[in-house]
């Protein structure tokens, strides 16, 4: 079976509604949408717009929705490929892949191309990762610093990466005129995760009447966007299996008892 060369949607719905919290990260990325859609505007007095944002924080924190969420509000094309994708593929694969990507994404501009994973790609160069293709992954990244460095000024691709391990990074990406922008993106505060579980209470059908999101939020620390989207998901299941007509609080409770269950499973194979 040959693998997809990258993902492509032209025509995103995901807005900055959709994601809760994040308020600085939003704040940042509104840029880039502006960039994306006046770009005359920015660059009347010979200022060059930025070619790479990156987005860093621990996984399921809304790296992918944020980046999507750049594009629905802009309404531009969105091009997205995963770094891990990278790693099983044969030698010359990866390097023309890159090619495709920015050669497609060119062709349909203004647009975004999502990086997630980089560190698969982007690790420094030149260290053992044990996987014994490091020439290709090499390979790989230089085709997409060329890329970059490629862009002419009215070029209007902007790429947007996702990472948890920005320091295992290589410097070439981050220095100027390529991921030379930093976004965090954080585990959310209790505040916010009030704010999450809101935003996934919409699609739930039926949700008890007094259903308390800022006891919801204090019962969850530590949980990312990702985890509380999950409780929401199964909490509207275990109300269903005991034939329920609404989600009410002990579901929460017990998909949060779930949730976190599984975490320090997940957590135990780490250590
Ligand atoms: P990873 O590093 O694992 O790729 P990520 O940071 O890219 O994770 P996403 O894939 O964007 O995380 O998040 C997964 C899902 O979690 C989202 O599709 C969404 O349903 C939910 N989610 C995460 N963060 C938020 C948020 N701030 N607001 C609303 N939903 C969120």
């Amino acid at each position: 079976s040959k693998a997809k060369l990258f993902d492509q949607n032209t025509d995103v719905k995901t807005s900055f509604k959709d994601v809760a919290g994040l308020e600085g990260a939003k704040e940042e990325v509104q840029e880039i949408v502006d960039f994306l859609k006046q770009p005359e505007k920015y660059t009347s007095l010979g200022g060059k717009i930025p070619k790479g944002a990156l987005l860093v924080g621990p996984p399921g924190t809304g790296k992918t929705l944020l980046a999507k969420a750049v594009a629905g509000e802009a309404k531009v094309p969105f091009f997205s490929l995963s770094g891990s994708d990278f790693v099983e593929m044969f030698v010359g694969v990866g390097a023309s892949r890159v090619r495709d990507l920015f050669k497609q994404a060119k062709e349909k501009s203004p647009s975004i191309i999502f990086i997630d994973e980089i560190d698969a790609i982007g690790r420094a160069r030149g260290k053992n990762n044990f996987s014994g293709s490091n020439d290709e992954r090499e390979n790989t990244l230089n085709q997409l610093l060329t890329e970059m460095d490629g862009f002419g000024t009215n070029t209007n691709v902007i790429v947007v990466a996702a990472t948890n391990r920005a320091d295992v990074l290589d410097k070439a990406l981050m220095r100027a005129g390529r991921f030379d922008r930093q976004i965090y993106v954080d585990l959310p505060d209790v505040r916010e995760r009030k704010e999450i579980f809101e935003v996934h209470l919409r699609p739930l059908k039926k949700v008890a009447e007094e259903l308390d999101t800022e006891f919801l939020a204090k019962q969850t620390p530590g949980f990312s966007g990702a985890d509380i989207a999950n409780v929401c998901n199964e909490a509207a299941l275990i109300a269903a299996r005991k034939g329920n007509k609404a989600v009410g609080k002990q579901d929460f409770l017990d998909a949060v008892d779930r949730i976190v269950g599984g975490l320090e499973k997940k957590n135990k194979i780490i250590t």
